[in-house]
This record gives structure tokens, sequence and C-alpha cells, in this order.
């Protein structure tokens, strides 16, 4: 068992859902289920879908892996009706302990807590983890590179869904610190003339822009004209927020009644904190408190709220001044709401209320070529914890899969290896840069 989490732990694996939490700690643990979360649930990508059509023996591998590191005895792979080349793909593949669990198509069924609700009916406790009740979860991509660890081959490319107001929409896959300058123009470029830019999906995604590099967390890259409502509301200050707030909320309680988090039965009122905040946080301190177990899903600001408030945003602001004292909520699991399930959000709807359907390709198809770019940026932490330590120095010769920064024994954290094979131009206190074929003198 503990050599399947070592030899994860050596490829440098991480989440590669957007978390970035190292898989060799997930496997270390005890669990009797491991869930695949394929839900991809934010509207336009179609990366993890692909993935799974184009690869179910490896997944299947990579599952199989994590259940023994795990002794889980079951093992779950969610995915919706419409991805039917995966269903189809892995059905015939699958062994007695792994089974598929078909999920509808609604927002936001990729959120870990809601998709081990779906697929098993157990709710993890407010503030607590799927490990509480047994469950460990990693995406698809996550176990595909569990599979490649147990061959050897450590992480050094990221596949991701380039869409959005592009030339042609499309999904690839990218060596590890490949500027998204790069991965746009293999997009075809931008069609609107002020372009913005997100990194992931659209409802939890955030803005980013092209200088920065492909990372093990890159969950897609999404351009939106600058005046996008969604580019707008990303974009908005806490104090905005705040404002907006105080001047209109009216009460009505809906972000409440769709919250994914409340509707499970988690305490997470987001209509009460709006109101505590609103008055200088008269209130139940608890009630505050649970703004932590805020999943930042965007349901109650892209979908809820019919005046413009973002609870979410409010929440995100409590979240930081509890973290920095170190409170932690102390709430317990109440009852579901018995039409929770009916509460959750088609997704066609959601791409409606957020004007994505100018901008919203049917497909976005996976390409199978590997990119090849003249030079990568790789940042030393692109994971939870604490950052990699280079193993290289400028000039060194490096080649694809060879281990260039590294962690102390008991650190948290993640090895980085070289994705392309080149000599290292730059080592910084952030990031090693590796140039194609030698040192280029500016
Ligand atoms: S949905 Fe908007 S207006 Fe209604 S209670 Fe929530 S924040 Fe206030
Ligand atoms: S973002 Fe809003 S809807 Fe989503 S979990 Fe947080 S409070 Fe609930």
């Amino acid at each position: 068992m503990h050599d399947i989490a070592a030899k994860v732990q050596a490829a440098g694996v991480v989440g590669a859902g957007g978390a970035g939490f190292p898989t060799h700690i997930k496997l270390a643990a005890a669990a009797d289920t491991y869930l695949v979360n394929g839900a991809e649930c934010e509207p336009m990508l179609r990366t993890d879908q692909q993935l799974a059509a184009c690869y179910p023996e490896l997944l299947i591998q990579g599952l199989t892996y994590a259940m023994a590191a795990t002794g889980a005895q079951h093992g779950i792979i969610a995915l919706k009706a419409k991805y039917q080349a995966a269903i189809s793909a892995l059905q015939p593949l699958l062994p007695p302990a792994i089974r598929i669990e078909i999920l509808r198509d609604i927002y936001p069924a990729g959120d870990e807590v809601i998709t081990i609700w779906l697929t098993t009916g157990r709710r993890v406790p407010p503030g607590g983890l799927p490990l509480d009740i047994g469950v460990v979860v990693n995406n698809v991509q996550t176990l595909i590179n569990v599979a490649k660890a147990m061959q050897g081959e450590p992480v050094t490319t990221k596949t991701l869904t380039v869409t959005g107001a592009v030339s042609n929409p499309v999904t690839v896959t990218v060596p590890l610190g490949t500027a998204l300058t790069d991965v746009l123009a293999l997009a075809g470029g931008v069609t609107c003339s002020q372009p913005a830019y997100i990194d992931g999906g659209p409802m939890m995604g955030k803005i980013t822009d092209l200088a920065s590099p492909v990372t093990k967390t890159t969950g897609g890259l999404i351009v939106l004209p600058a005046d996008h409502l969604l580019i707008k509301s990303k974009q908005q200050t806490v104090e905005s927020v705040l404002r907006i707030a105080k001047t209109v909320c009216e009460q009505c309680c809906y972000c409440t009644e769709l919250c994914p988090r409340h509707i499970i039965g988690h305490e997470l009122p987001p209509h009460l904190i709006v109101r505590c905040v609103n008055y200088n946080a008269v209130g139940q301190p608890q009630v505050l408190q649970s703004a932590l177990t805020c999943s930042e899903c965007g349901v109650c600001e892209a979908y809820s709220c019919p005046v413009g408030i973002s609870p979410m945003r409010v929440n995100m602001a409590l979240k930081s001044q509890f973290r920095a004292v170190n409170i932690r909520y102390q709430g317990q699991l109440g009852p579901a709401d018995p039409m929770a399930e009916h509460r959750l959000i088609p997704s066609a709807r959601l791409v409606g209320r957020l004007n994505l359907k100018p901008w919203y390709p049917p497909e976005a198809p996976l390409q199978s070529e590997l990119y090849q770019p003249d030079r990568v940026i790789l940042p030393l932490r692109q994971h939870i914890g604490a950052p990699a330590v280079p193993v290289v120095q400028a000039g060194d010769t490096v080649t694809a899969g060879q281990l260039i920064a590294t962690l102390p024994a008991e650190t948290l954290g993640a090895r980085v290896h070289a994705s392309i094979t080149g000599v290292v131009e730059q080592v910084s206190g952030q990031a090693i840069t590796i140039r194609k074929g030698g040192i280029h003198h500016d």
C-alpha cells in the first residue's frame, strides 16, 4: 500500500481539478469508497469527459491503484448522462468493485460534497472532509496521473479546454509551464476586440492574464469580452460588494433556498450572513462563522440573487478574517431539505442566466498531439503546501521528466519535474525557467 503512495508522491501528482492537494496524502488514508469526480459541472469545460472517453484503461487503472492504497472496496465513477462517449468506453472495462453513477446535468454536481451526496447518499458534515464519512475523491485527470505515476511517469503535462471567444474551441495537452499566450494560439486566437481571461470555469474560475503559465491546477482558459457580466462581477472589489449588499438586500432568502450546502443540511444561511454583515455583525457568531463552510460555488451570486448581491464574496471576506485568527466552524449537520435534489440548477438554465450562449460552443475537441513550447516557466508552488526546493541551477541541462525541485521529508507539498528537454535558464524563489535547446540572451 505504502508503495503506491510513495510512487505517486515521487511523480508529483496533485489534485488536477483546481485544489492542488497532494494526492499521495489522500492515498495514505483509509476509506471504504473511492470516488472519481467526472461531473465536470462548470459550463464550457470539456476536459475530464474527453479524457475519460479517450483513456478509459488508464482511468480504471488509476482508480484501482487508489482503491488498493486506501483499502476502498467500492470505486465509483460519477459521470453525467450526456458524457455518452466516456460511459461507453468505460462500461465494458469495469471490474466488479467499480461502478458508474450517472448524474443529471445540474450545477454544482461536481462540488465534491454534492457529488458524494448524489452518488452515495452520504453527507459530509459542515467544515468536514469526505474522509470523515469514509470517502476519498479525485477527478479524472488526477487518477490518470496516478496510473502514469505507477508506470514511473511524473506529471509534466496538463490537459485543458480553451474556449469562449476564440476561433477554434479546443482541448489541448501542453507541457506544464507553457505560457497561456501559446495555449490561446492553439485555439486560433480571440474573436472579440477587448478580451478578458478566466482560469477555470465560468462559475469558480479566476481572472487571469496571458503571462501566466499553465500549472498542475490550471482549470481551463475561457475568453470573454471584458464587459461581460461574469468578468465585471469577478473584478468587483469587496468594498463594492459590501456596499451593494448593504443598500439593496431585500432578505428574499433565495440565496439560502438554493445554496447547495444549505439544502443538504449544512447551517450556512447566506441571507442571514448578509443581514449580519449589513448590521455590523449583529447576530449569532456561529451564523457568521458558517461562512467558513461556503464552497464558493457562485450559485448565490450568479443565479439566486435578484438584485446583484454576492453573498459568496461576503463569505470569502469573512473566511479570510476568521482564518487569520484561527477560528473554526463548530456547527453540526442538520436535516436535508426534502426538495434538495430539485433545487440544484439545470446547467442549461445557468448558461442562459450567465449570458454565455453567444460564447458557448457545443464542443472543444481533444487534440492528441502534445504541444512543444520553446520555453516553460514552472512555479515551485503548484499545489497546497510548501513550495518545492530547486535541485538544479541555471545552465544545467535537463530532460523532460527529470526532477528539478523536491521537498524535505514530512513536508506537505509536491515535487516538480522538467516538462521539456532543454537548459535551465533561470532559478528564482518562485519558479524554474527552462528553454528548449539552449540559454536565450535577450
Ligand atoms: S438573494 Fe440577494 S436579496 Fe435575497 S436575501 Fe440573498 S442577498 Fe439578499
Ligand atoms: S457560494 Fe453561495 S450558494 Fe455556493 S455554497 Fe457559498 S453561500 Fe452557498
